[in-house]
């Protein structure tokens, strides 16, 4: 949890672009349908820009029609932490990365199947699969 408070802002943006370090770091917003994301269709895992941790798998990706990466669950492992958000005079609930507290995106009750997990792409790297049912996980 000491990598929550542990890079100062300059050492944020020396890992970060400026637009990744406000969405990550200053709970921004990106832009609906312009992030490298909400339209990625590929096999794979999503991981944290700030850290490394797994969040989201393609498998639980679908298309939410609202211009973010949206997802019905987060990977197993308790990577995604959740915590209330009552900025902006709404009552929302903010998910971000549990290891290094970059700010992912909310989470609202309107899934397909439950939960939809509206991310942003800047707080994500993609990792492709390179083969399917292998186990070759670090
Ligand atoms: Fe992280």
């Amino acid at each position: 949890m000491s990598d929550k408070t542990s890079k100062s802002k300059e050492e944020w943006l020396q890992q970060l672009t400026p637009e990744q370090y406000h969405v990550a770091r200053e709970k921004g917003t990106e832009r609906a349908f312009t992030g490298a994301y909400w339209n990625n269709k590929k096999d794979g895992v999503y991981t944290c820009i700030g850290c490394g941790a797994t969040l989201f798998s393609s498998n639980t990706k679908f298309d939410s029609g609202t211009g973010w990466p949206s997802f019905t669950d987060p990977m197993p492992g308790d990577n995604v932490e959740t915590e209330e958000d009552t900025s902006f005079g709404m009552r929302r609930i903010e998910v971000h990365c549990k290891k290094c507290g970059t700010h992912l995106g909310h989470v609202f009750p309107d899934g397909p199947t439950g939960q939809r997990y509206c991310i942003n792409s800047c707080s994500l790297n993609f990792n492709e699969k390179k083969e399917l049912g292998t186990g070759d996980q670090e």
